[in-house]
């Protein structure tokens, strides 16, 4: 039967195959001999590991729900955005985040296509077939950019190891032959395509790292090591624990063949940065519509933690809250800013605002840690020492739990304690430290928003501003 399922999930990616999948169709196509490693061994059954086995059912779910029977049908995930108004649809969707990261990846594929189309039609061509393949045969795919990158002082091509970024070996008729690693590639266990470009921009003599391309999951020579498992525990006690996890992967391209119409870059070094900057756009922009909830969703814990504990009235916790709600008004500011000032392709289809949408993921990075600290504040020492909800149960000692849990009048103490787990999983747990260190590095470090917004940003306006308040317009050197 394996054999079976491996030859049929191999079949169906002719590109003559063109249907949307089934959340069982989606589990089963994952069974095409793909390399999987999970705590040192090989991983026979995805749906049956626990690092990948809730994120798996929730993928299957987002398709069960989107399916639509039909030759040719497209799923509405990864239709492309046409106008303002359909921008911000699909942005607000929310659905889980593999599929989430897909239309990013699509949408990465199609900006970059467009602005190396004039230099390079037929790979920007290739670009546009290959995505068409993907709608149609309903593909989920991941972001491949992040290297090994060795000594982060030495560029590239004066690594001690040339592979520490990822880079051709060969080129042979009919394709090229790649070789290196990239890192912290958010669920690649579970899609069934990498979409792999070069992590920044190359100098003219590092054409052989100038290399984007596709590959499926299953190529030969492509292993992946998945990274962390959800924490198990009580729903009640852990409720974001329990229902998201994201597995980290760490994908190894040991000599791998890319066929010519899967390569989209290949020995242009001043086009290695513009794969990049189209996927720092997206995975910015799409995050930002999570930063955005997450910032609103932290005011609601502040007060509501609060209000419970009888301190929403006082001076002092009322300005750590206008803080966070003022936080959370810029940060839905610049998501708003980033969508309306969204521009059209000369394919047709709309990109967000960069300016804004780097401004904003900045902004919400550089300043989590605060927006913890105001809430952890408030919330006091049982956000950390709360008994479980099991505890509440208990036939001896429950009650009495439950009678000390209690806030002000009126708040039930097993409430109170459900909150006190929900604020203590969001900002302490695993779970919180992943938020907390995917907000900061997920979609590029700090640095990385720095430049672009200062790229973005209109100096020249600013200076002529400058010039005209103080009264030195035509003086300035
Ligand atoms: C939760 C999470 C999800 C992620 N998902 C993905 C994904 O799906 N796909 C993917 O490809 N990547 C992904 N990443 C990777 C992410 O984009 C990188 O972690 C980030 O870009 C930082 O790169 P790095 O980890 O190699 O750190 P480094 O590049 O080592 O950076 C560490 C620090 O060193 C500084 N630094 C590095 N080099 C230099 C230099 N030459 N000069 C001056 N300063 C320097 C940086 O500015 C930073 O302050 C993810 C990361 C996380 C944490």
């Amino acid at each position: 039967l394996p054999g079976l399922v491996r030859a049929w999930g191999q079949a169906r990616r002719k590109e003559d195959s063109r249907f949307m999948l089934t959340g069982d169709q989606y589990k089963s196509s994952l069974n095409d001999g793909r390399r999987v490693y999970w705590n040192g061994k090989r991983v026979t059954d995805l749906t049956g590991c626990p690092a990948l086995k809730s994120s798996i059912d929730a993928v299957a779910r987002t398709y069960d729900a989107a399916y639509r029977p039909g030759d040719r049908a497209v799923s509405e995930l990864l239709q492309l955005p046409t106008s303002a108004d359909a921008l911000a649809a699909r942005m607000s969707l929310h659905t889980e985040w593999l599929t989430e990261i897909s239309f990013m990846c699509v949408m990465t594929a199609l900006t970059a296509a467009s602005r190396i189309a004039a230099r390079c039609p037929e790979r920007a061509a290739a670009i546009r077939a290959y995505v068409d393949m993907l709608q149609h045969q309903d593909l989920r795919i991941t972001e491949c950019i992040t290297d090994a990158k060795g000594d982060r002082s030495l560029a590239p091509g004066k690594q001690h190891d040339a592979d520490a970024y990822l880079r051709v070996v060969e080129r042979r008729p009919g394709g090229i032959v790649v070789r290196g690693a990239k890192l912290h590639v958010s669920h690649a266990a579970i899609g069934h395509e990498l979409l792999v470009m070069p992590t920044k921009a190359m100098k003219p003599d590092e054409g052989d790292y100038a290399v984007a391309f596709a590959a499926s999951v299953n190529s030969p020579g492509i292993s992946i090591v998945t990274v962390g498992e959800p924490t198990p525990g009580d729903p009640r006690d852990f409720p974001f624990s329990s229902r998201e996890f994201v597995p980290q992967c760490f994908v190894i391209f040991d000599d791998v063949f890319i066929p010519d119409e899967r390569v989209f870059l290949d020995g242009e070094p001043d086009l290695a940065a513009t794969f990049a900057h189209a996927l720092g756009l997206w995975t910015r922009a799409g995050g930002l519509v999570n930063l955005a909830d997450d910032a609103d969703c932290l005011v609601g814990f502040a007060q509501l933690i609060a209000e419970a504990n009888g301190l929403d009235k006082f001076v002092h916790i009322r300005e750590k809250i206008s803080d966070m709600v003022i936080h959370a008004t810029i940060i839905r500011a610049t998501l708003e800013a980033s969508l309306k000032n969204c521009e059209r392709t000369t394919d047709g289809m709309m990109i967000p605002d960069e300016l804004f949408a780097n401004a904003g993921k900045y902004l919400h990075a550089a300043n989590w840690s605060l927006m913890i600290r105001h809430l952890q504040d408030i919330g006091g020492g049982s956000v950390l020492t709360s008994p479980s909800i099991s505890d509440c149960e208990n036939d001896e000692i429950g009650a009495l739990v439950q009678n000390y849990m209690r806030g002000k009048q009126g708040v039930d103490g097993r409430y109170r304690l459900r909150l006190l787990h929900a604020i203590r999983d969001y900002t302490l747990t695993s779970y919180g430290s992943y938020k907390s260190f995917s907000n900061l590095h997920g979609g590029g470090g700090l640095y990385a928003q720095r430049l672009v917004t200062r790229n973005r940003y209109d100096m020249e306006r600013a200076k002529r501003l400058a010039l005209k308040a103080a009264d030195l317009s035509g003086a300035a050197p």
